[in-house]
């Protein structure tokens, strides 16, 4: 399928070839332990914790949307946890974004230093320190909440140079925006729970990696330590990617017109979306990026304002998360994200842009 274009590789993308009277994706295998051979023991199917074949098949969809191996997670957190803790040990260090998912500084704050493992924080627009005595460098771009989007083809070239290995958190962009192995990092994580499988229903993570021997620790990890996501919660994740590109196709419309109504009143400040020619990241994103995501960050001056907003919208739901079919709006401040009171972070939905535009133009002026 490497030739054909997004939607037909997410309509195909992991499903097994077609036989009559079969179903064109298999339903969830619900299964703790499985019939065993009794004279041969164990095939592919043994224990449900390191083998499903409903997981199987998701991962193998998302190992061609990323171009690399997959393993998944019960949560982008599982997998981001798994990365860290399958490749750093004590003494080492881990660059981390400042400006990234707040629960990865937290763990790192926390669990790594108890481990003995030092983090440096580097903002993902730069400047980039030496990666000298780095192990691990993790990127994420566009970095959530800001939209910093970072270069991760220079990033990795010099990592790699230093001797580090490169992650990028891939959950922002999705395989669809960026593939970060071909861009040359090591390995990529995200979580599922976004706008990969985008229905605000399914918690998902998942590691991606063309290397055997880092794909073999995560696969270790995942083994010994259980974080694997159920069967249904896989189907569902599968289900859903084969509308990826329609999705993000409406979210990105959305978020370029709300973009631009945003940067053009004088009652909203720091309008963020990397599609934006007069955006910080525009530059980098339009060459390194497939597509922009449905994502807009600005602020509204105040926690008070941000709750005026989201009263008067009709189409707005207020909610944490992104990525998924409605709109919501979350003020990142209120979960302890050290952004400022009034800052929001949209996520454009697959409403009608129309629609859209003229319910958060009625939202502002009455706020
Ligand atoms: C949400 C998110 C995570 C964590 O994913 P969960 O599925 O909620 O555990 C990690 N990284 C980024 C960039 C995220 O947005």
């Amino acid at each position: 399928m490497g030739d054909k274009g997004d939607g037909t590789l997410v309509v195909h993308a992991g499903l097994p070839e077609p036989v009559p009277g079969e179903p064109f994706l298999p339903g969830p295998v619900f299964a703790a332990p499985y019939h065993l051979d009794p004279v041969n023991g164990p095939g592919e199917n043994g224990y449900g914790r390191p083998d499903n074949p409903t997981r199987r098949a998701l991962e193998a969809a998302i190992g061609e949307l990323e171009g690399g191996q997959v393993r998944a997670f019960a949560t982008g957190q599982a997998a981001i946890t798994a990365l860290l803790l399958s490749v750093l040990r004590s003494g080492d260090t881990v660059a981390l974004p400042s400006d990234g998912y707040f629960t990865v500084r937290a763990f790192a704050e926390g669990t790594l230093r108890d481990l003995g493992v030092s983090t440096v924080l580097v903002p993902t627009a730069g400047p980039y320190p030496s990666f000298e005595g780095v192990r691990l460098v993790l990127l994420e771009t566009p970095a959530n909440p800001g939209l910093d989007v970072c270069d991760v083809r220079a990033v990795s070239a010099a990592a790699h140079a230093a001797g580090a290995l490169v992650a990028v958190d891939n959950t922002t962009a999705t395989p669809l925006g960026q593939r970060p192995l071909e861009l040359g990092a090591d390995l990529v994580v995200a979580s599922g729970t976004k706008a990969l499988t985008g229905h605000s229903d399914v918690l998902l993570g998942y590691v991606a990696t063309g290397d055997e021997d880092l794909l073999a620790r995560v696969t270790t990890w995942r083994a010994q330590t259980g974080g694997t996501p159920g069967a249904f919660d896989c189907w569902l994740a599968h289900r859903s990617l084969a509308t990826l590109d329609l999705r993000l196709a409406r979210q990105t419309a959305n978020a370029a017109a709300v973009a631009g109504l945003l940067s053009g009143r004088s009652d909203v400040t720091g309008v963020r979306w990397p599609g934006l020619s007069t955006d910080p990241s525009y530059e980098v994103a339009a060459a390194q990026m497939r597509r922009i995501p449905g994502i807009v960050s600005f602020d509204l001056g105040s926690a008070e304002r941000v709750a005026r907003f989201l009263e008067a919208s009709e189409l707005v739901f207020a909610a944490t998360s992104f990525g998924g079919l409605h709109t919501t709006a979350d003020r990142r401040a209120q979960w302890g994200d050290d952004t400022a009171p009034g800052f929001v972070r949209l996520s454009c939905g697959v409403e009608d842009t129309p629609d859209l535009v003229a319910d958060l133009s009625a939202a502002l002026d009455k706020s």
